[in-house]
Formats: structure tokens, C-alpha cells, sequence
């Protein structure tokens, strides 16, 4: 796809299309007459949040954003030196190298100011869905590179208000049942329960006790005034 001047909507466009194989052919608008209810769909105007984001992939803008960062200086110094195979300008734009043999060689460095829209647009846009950690990580280091990215990713899902609000906190997962052995007599073995509190009794009693011998399944139940555990022991005796 070429573009004279590539800018604004139309090279976000040639960006995004530039990873398909496709050819574009020319039909006039006679033999056009077989379009259906999805090729007249209307477009949604673009949110602020990708435009801005979508905006700053556009080789031209980056590499102006980049200067307002003096941050960055420092790791511009580095990609001048010779010996340094981290960092390197390609089309006027910092880039540092990619370690992940899977993704693209070079990552722009995105500049401070920038890395809010990022983190917005890959975790809480509709199409990002709230994922976790991980998954929000993942995306953004397959595309960008700024220092400290692994932390701020962390800190934004971590205190993501839609994800407090929505998601349960993790649990624990159960113990395992341990079975029992079976009595070998009468009483040998008791299964106990205290139930309450319940209102108070004309005795004065709030809470019921059952005993269940494990073996013949004989219940002994008994009324209340506390629970402490040395009255508890005295039903029992
Ligand atoms: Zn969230």
C-alpha cells in the first residue's frame, strides 16, 4: 500500500493492513450492486483513548513523542554508542532490541506520557476485557518496551477499579476429605456440634449441643447459656 503522506486515519489504516497478503481491485460502482447489510454497516467513531494510542504507532508522531521524554535521553546515549546492541534508532524512532525469539526484533521505547494510553488500551477497552496480570503483560511487552513495564503493569491491574469491583479474591483451594475410621464401640468415637446463638430461653439458654456417637448413631442434645468450652466438656461427663 502506498501513501504519498501517510498521517492520521489513513496511515493507521495502512499500518494495520500491512501485515495481510491482499490486492486491492477496482470495481465500479454499477457492478457494485451486490453489496449486503454488513459492507454498509456504519463505521463506530474511534474512542480518544485508541485514537491517541493508534496515533502514537505512526513512525512520525513516536519519535516526536519520544523527544518530550528526557528520560529517555539516557538510553538515546546508549543506542549512539557502538557496543550497544540493546538499543538502536530505526526511522528516527527509539527501539530496543526483543529478547523473546517469537515476537518482532525491535520494540519502540515508549515515553512516559504515553504509557497510561497503553496500559488503558490494553487492559480496560472493550475489546481488552480486564484480563489479569499475565495476559495484560504479555501484550503490551510483544509490542512495546519502556523500563520499569513489568512493575506498572502489575500496579494498574492490581488497582484496575472494574476488576476490584467484579472479580472475586482468590482462594485457597479446599483440603482434601480425610476419612474417618470407624468406631470400634459404642462412644468410642463422637461427632460433636454446637448450634447458636439462638434467642434466649425461659432458662436462660442460647445454645444447643449434640452429641452423636459415630458408631450407633445415638444423639444426646443439651441446652446452653454459653459456649465455653468448660461447660461444653461438663455436658460430656
Ligand atoms: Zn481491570
Amino acid at each position: 500500500m502506498n501513501l504519498k503522506d501517510p498521517s492520521g486515519r489513513l496511515a493507521r489504516w495502512a499500518l494495520r493492513l500491512q501485515e495481510h497478503d491482499f490486492d486491492v481491485k477496482y470495481k465500479t460502482g454499477k457492478k457494485h450492486s451486490d453489496a449486503d447489510a454488513l459492507s454498509r454497516n456504519p463505521v463506530e467513531e474511534e474512542t480518544e483513548t485508541s485514537d491517541k494510542f493508534l496515533a502514537v504507532t505512526t513512525s512520525m508522531n513516536l519519535a516526536m513523542e519520544q523527544k518530550k521524554d528526557q528520560d529517555l535521553a539516557k538510553l538515546k546515549l546508549l543506542s549512539n554508542s557502538s557496543k550497544n546492541e540493546e538499543f538502536r534508532f530505526i526511522d528516527g524512532i527509539l527501539c530496543r532490541k526483543n529478547f523473546d525469539p517469537d515476537g518482532k526484533l525491535w520494540l519502540p521505547v515508549i515515553p512516559k506520557h504515553l504509557r497510561a494510553d497503553i496500559l488503558r488500551h490494553f487492559h480496560d477497552a472493550p475489546t481488552a476485557g480486564h484480563l489479569g496480570f499475565a495476559k495484560t503483560y504479555d501484550r503490551i511487552r510483544k509490542r512495546f518496551y519502556w523500563p520499569g513495564m513489568y512493575r506498572n503493569v502489575v500496579r494498574y491491574v492490581m488497582h484496575c477499579r472494574e476488576c476490584q469491583r467484579r472479580k472475586s479474591v482468590p482462594q485457597r483451594p479446599p483440603g482434601r476429605l480425610v476419612p474417618i475410621p470407624p468406631a470400634i464401640a459404642p462412644f468410642h468415637r463422637i461427632g460433636i456440634d454446637l448450634l447458636g446463638r439462638f434467642p434466649k430461653s425461659a432458662h436462660g439458654n442460647k445454645w444447643i449441643i449434640v452429641c452423636t456417637g459415630l458408631l450407633n448413631t445415638i444423639c444426646n442434645n443439651k441446652s446452653l447459656a454459653d459456649s465455653r468450652s468448660r461447660r461444653n466438656s461438663e455436658v460430656l461427663t
